[in-house]
C-alpha cells in the first residue's frame, strides 16, 4: 500500500470575496488525481462573500429574548436565527439546523479570523462549493469543506465535513468479514468526517494561516451516501424538539 501523506498548503494570503480558491491552491500545490483537498469553511465563506457586519442586523423580539438569557449580542443571535431552518435548543446555547442540513451551535457562524464587529456565515451550500472547487482544480480529486465543531457527548471540538465532492461521505463495511469471519451488518464509517478531522488538526484554529490541507495515498470510495442524518431518522433531534416545546 502507498504511504499516506498529509501536506499543508502554505502561503495562502488573507482571503477576500471573489477570490478563486482553487486557483490559489493550484498555484501553491500540485494537486494530483486521488488527492483529498480539505479547505476550511472559513475561507470558502470569505471567498463567497459571506462576511457580515453585526451592525447590519436588527434583532427581533425573539432574538432579544434569547440573547438576554444567553448573555449574547442580540444582533449575533438574530444572525443565527436567520441562518436556521430549525432551532433545536435555545438554552444553554443555540443549536440549530442550517438549511443545507448541518446541525451546529450558532449555525456555525464564526467570529474568529474575521475582524472586529464582523461575523462569517457558513457557505450557503458547502456541497456545491466543494463541487465547484473540485471542478476548478481540474483533477480527479476529492474536495472536503471542513468546519471545527463541538460534539454532543464528548468534550472538545474537532473538524467535520460540511460539504464534500468526489468522495463518499460514508464507507459501507456491510458484508465484509471481521477477523473471526463474522459478517458486519450495520457498519457505515463516516470517512469524510475522519479525513476532515485530520486536516483540521493540521490547519490549526488560530493564526496559523493554513486553511487548506491535502491528504494523499488514501483509497476511498468516491461517491454515495449522505452524512447528515435525515430528520425522520434522527431520534435525538426529535427528542430535543419535544423537550423544547414541552
Ligand atoms: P474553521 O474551522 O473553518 O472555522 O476555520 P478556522 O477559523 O479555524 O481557521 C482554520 C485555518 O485557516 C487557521 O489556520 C486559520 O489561521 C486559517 N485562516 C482563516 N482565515 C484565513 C485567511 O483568510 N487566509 C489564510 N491564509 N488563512 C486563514
Ligand atoms: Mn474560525
Ligand atoms: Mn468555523
Ligand atoms: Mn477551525
Amino acid at each position: 500500500m502507498d504511504p499516506v501523506c498529509c501536506h499543508l498548503v502554505r502561503g495562502l494570503p488573507a482571503i477576500k470575496e471573489g477570490d478563486d480558491l482553487a486557483a490559489m491552491i493550484r498555484e501553491r500545490f500540485a494537486v494530483q488525481d486521488g488527492d483529498v483537498v480539505c479547505i476550511a469553511s472559513t475561507v470558502v465563506s470569505k471567498a463567497e462573500g459571506r462576511a457580515r457586519r453585526l451592525e447590519d442586523y436588527s434583532p427581533s423580539p425573539r432574538a432579544e429574548e434569547i440573547a438576554g438569557r444567553l448573555e449574547k449580542d442580540p444582533r449575533f443571535v438574530q444572525a443565527v436565527l436567520e441562518e436556521a431552518e430549525e432551532v433545536l435548543l435555545d438554552h444553554p446555547f443555540l443549536l440549530v439546523a442550517t438549511r443545507f442540513g448541518h446541525i451546529g451551535v450558532n449555525a456555525g457562524i464564526d467570529r474568529s479570523n474575521v475582524g472586529e464587529g464582523r461575523i462569517l456565515l457558513l457557505p450557503v451550500d458547502p456541497g456545491a462549493s466543494a463541487e465547484e472547487i473540485r471542478r476548478r482544480l481540474g483533477r480527479d480529486c476529492a474536495v472536503i469543506v471542513t468546519d471545527t465543531c463541538g460534539r454532543p457527548f464528548r468534550c472538545g471540538v474537532a473538524g467535520v465535513a460540511i460539504g464534500w465532492a468526489g468522495i463518499a461521505a460514508l464507507r459501507d463495511w456491510r458484508g465484509e468479514r471481521d477477523l473471526e469471519g463474522r459478517e458486519l451488518e450495520i457498519t457505515l464509517e463516516a470517512i469524510a468526517d475522519e479525513v476532515a478531522g485530520m486536516a483540521n488538526l493540521l490547519m490549526g484554529e488560530a493564526g496559523d494561516g493554513t486553511p487548506a490541507a491535502v491528504l494523499r495515498g488514501l483509497a476511498l470510495p468516491k461517491a454515495g451516501w449522505r452524512l447528515f442524518r435525515p430528520r425522520e431518522l434522527d431520534v435525538i433531534r426529535a427528542r430535543l424538539r419535544d423537550r423544547d416545546s414541552g
